[in-house]
């Protein structure tokens, strides 16, 4: 679904990403694990040409997502992206956060888009906020909207840049257990997490990435509990 090819990336002189090769699988569960500044936004965020690549490329089922042809609105909202801020519009109730991509994007008419909303909010358990403006959300709350607003687009995949990492400890696990559900529905999912518990428990693939590069990956058992790269042993004893 996702091809990573020898994907290189340089911010001026600074080398971010120095040669990422590695595939999602559809259905598949890849947890992105590494310290800050390794490279993993810069990654995820190249998958929907948020960031331009300087080397390799990045396919999106079997396309280069920086080719001619492609037509990147319609990527955006195959490929649906949670991020670690909940950027909500704060002036539109919790439904009309939802139905604006509906109507604007999807061309869908309004009792349509409504219908859309209600059915992913109550996919989050959050159909009673539906008129309520973001600003009376919890984190948690907010975050599951964004959640919901992503997957209203249909996405065929659902990229995830720490998205419990700006929440209270009490909303970590509300955010989670969403997140679970859709991987045990199917969904093929990036998340770059520092919930070494998430990954264990859902991923298929874990990678970790150190400097720019994929230093070690596979099964969640043997990444985690085998690791065979210091930097990877230094990572997780921080972690836990
Ligand atoms: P991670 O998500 O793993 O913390 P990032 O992908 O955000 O890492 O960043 C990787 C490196 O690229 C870091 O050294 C960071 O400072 C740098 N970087 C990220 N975005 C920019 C930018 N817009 N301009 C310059 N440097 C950046
Ligand atoms: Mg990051």
């Amino acid at each position: 679904m996702i091809r990573f090819e020898s994907v290189e990336k340089w911010f001026g002189q600074h080398q971010v990403l120095a040669g990422v090769t590695g595939e999602v699988k559809r259905g598949e569960v890849v947890t992105l694990l590494g310290s800050s500044g390794s490279g993993k936004s810069t990654l995820i965020r190249a998958v929907t040409r948020l960031e331009a690549i300087q080397g390799g490329q990045v396919l999106f089922e079997g396309a280069d997502v920086a080719g001619r042809g492609v037509d990147i609105n319609r990527l955006r909202q195959r490929v649906g992206f949670v991020f670690q801020a909940f950027n909500l519009f704060p002036h539109l109730t919790v439904l009309g956060n939802i139905t604006l991509g509906l109507e604007r994007l999807r061309k869908m008419g309004k009792a349509a888009a409504r219908d859309r909303a209600m059915s992913e909010l109550d996919r989050v358990s959050l159909a009673d906020k539906a008129d309520a403006l973001p600003s009376r959300l919890s984190g948690g709350q907010r975050q599951r909207v964004a959640i919901a607003r992503a997957l209203a687009m249909d996405p065929d995949v659902m990229l995830f840049d720490e998205p419990t990492s700006a929440l209270d400890p009490e909303m970590v696990n509300e955010v989670l257990r969403v997140m679970r559900t859709l991987a045990q529905d199917g969904m093929t999912m990036v998340v770059v997490t520092h919930e070494i518990g998430f990954a264990r428990e859902v991923a298929d693939t874990v990678w970790f990435l150190d400097k720019g590069r994929i230093v070690e990956s596979g099964a969640p058992a043997e990444v985690l509990d085998d690791p065979r790269h210091d930097r990877l042993r230094s990572f997780l004893s921080r972690a836990r």
